[in-house]
């Protein structure tokens, strides 16, 4: 298929993961033949360490772009050798502009205070394009929610002449990257509690007052809002943005699709199930509970149950989705119930496999209401009862 053009390319890709979540794009997509060579860029800034973290699980040999502009903080060089320490990624790569380059453009390191833009290019853009040469693709961590052209993020983008973008947390909102975190108990980047949500290079860079935009602090005071490595139509431009060409905004706009519930319950802290016109009160005890390193030779025997629970005991562990499709596969005509760490993002996957409910704990329900889980508008065509409808 890479000889395909980039926008078919796309397509395909979007066709063949639109129902899967974030860690499943990575798992899948990245063995993908199809998608080519790729890497992830990664600035170890305030929610990096979500991307880091799945890439470690499902493909921890993937390359990892980190772009040292030698004007970081000090506490994100730490923060990303901490990360780098912890987590089982073989393959860091730290991008740095050359020598000669600093030596013929920025000597005294004074570049930023007379033209930001041509320090961004010299330190970024540059070297961040030299490091991308021989990739096929490289993964983002760009959503949704953030408004402006993102609002229709798909998992793949095509990035002219050559490349494509991965986004797997393109459906992700603010509450998935902090459960995320929290249920990995992965460290944060420790100028975030000091009041910096978006982190790049010292000089540029300072905290954020309550209620400000998250990047407000992002060259304060100036028109740049954007280190250089930005997409116009959907093509990476380097150099200053012009006045009027509508560069992608980098706010926390909401834009979520409004989904009518049919039935929400009053949330005591028992847990609820999630269907599909919203939560009910957990009613039936399952038959059979399956942990997710169940032999799938051995589903045969509980065919004849009427509600089988598959546990997840995180997000990131795709087993269970795995259990559910072998059963329905057999022919399971009962009811599955995913329990266990599932969030938002992996309704529309658990449902096309063949999972009926997740059970999820009070807590999560409260901060992922359920019209987040039932926002992904078009799983419902794909999921396992309308597939099987025809
Ligand atoms: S963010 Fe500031 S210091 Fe960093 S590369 Fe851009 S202009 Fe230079």
């Amino acid at each position: 298929m890479l000889d395909l053009s980039l926008e078919d390319r796309a397509a395909t890709l979007n066709a063949r993961y639109r129902n899967h979540a974030a860690v499943q794009v990575l798992r899948h997509a990245l063995a993908d033949p199809d998608l080519g060579k790729v890497a992830l860029v990664s600035s170890f800034g305030a929610e990096s360490v979500v991307l880091l973290h799945m890439l470690s699980v499902v493909a921890p040999d993937t390359p990892v772009l980190f772009i040292d502009t030698e004007m970081l903080f000090p506490e994100t060089l730490a923060y990303q050798r901490q990360i780098a320490e912890r987590l089982p990624l073989t393959d860091i790569r730290v991008i740095r502009a050359s020598a000669e380059q600093i030596a013929a453009r920025d000597p005294d390191g004074t570049l930023h205070q007379r033209d930001t833009d041509a320090c961004c290019d010299l330190r970024k853009v540059v070297p961040l394009e030299a490091a991308l040469a021989g990739f096929d693709g490289w993964i983002t961590g760009r959503k949704r929610f953030q408004g402006g052209q993102r609002v229709e993020l798909d998992f793949f983008e095509p990035e002219a002449p050559g490349r494509l973008r991965v986004n797997p947390l393109a459906h992700w909102r603010p509450q998935d990257v902090a459960d995320y975190m929290d249920e990995n108990a992965l460290p944060r980047h420790p100028l975030v509690a000091r009041g910096y949500p978006s982190i790049g290079c010292a000089p540029c860079t300072s905290p954020v007052a309550a209620g400000e935009d998250p990047r407000s602090g992002r060259w304060r005071g100036q028109a740049k809002t954007e280190c250089g490595i930005h997409f116009i139509g959907g093509k990476m431009v380097r150099g200053p943005i012009a006045p009027d060409a509508a560069p992608e905004p980098e706010t926390d706009t909401m834009t979520e699709t409004v989904i009518q519930t049919a039935e929400i319950v009053p949330l005591p802290d028992a847990p609820v199930l999630v269907r599909d016109d919203g939560f009910h009160p957990v009613e039936g005890d399952p038959d059979v509970t399956l942990p997710p390193d169940t032999d799938p030779s051995t589903l045969g025997q509980y065919l004849n149950a009427g509600l089988i629970a598959v546990e997840f005991p995180a997000m990131t562990d795709g087993r269970g989705f795995s259990l559910a499709r072998i059963l329905r596969e057999l022919g399971f005509a009962g009811r599955i119930r995913a329990t266990g760490g599932l969030i938002a993002d992996q309704y529309a996957m658990a449902r096309r496999v063949g999972i009926d409910e997740v059970q999820i704990p009070a807590a999560l329900a409260r901060r992922q209401p359920a019209g987040q889980w039932l926002a992904r508008a078009d799983w419902r065509a794909w999921d396992h009862r309308s597939r099987l409808a025809g």
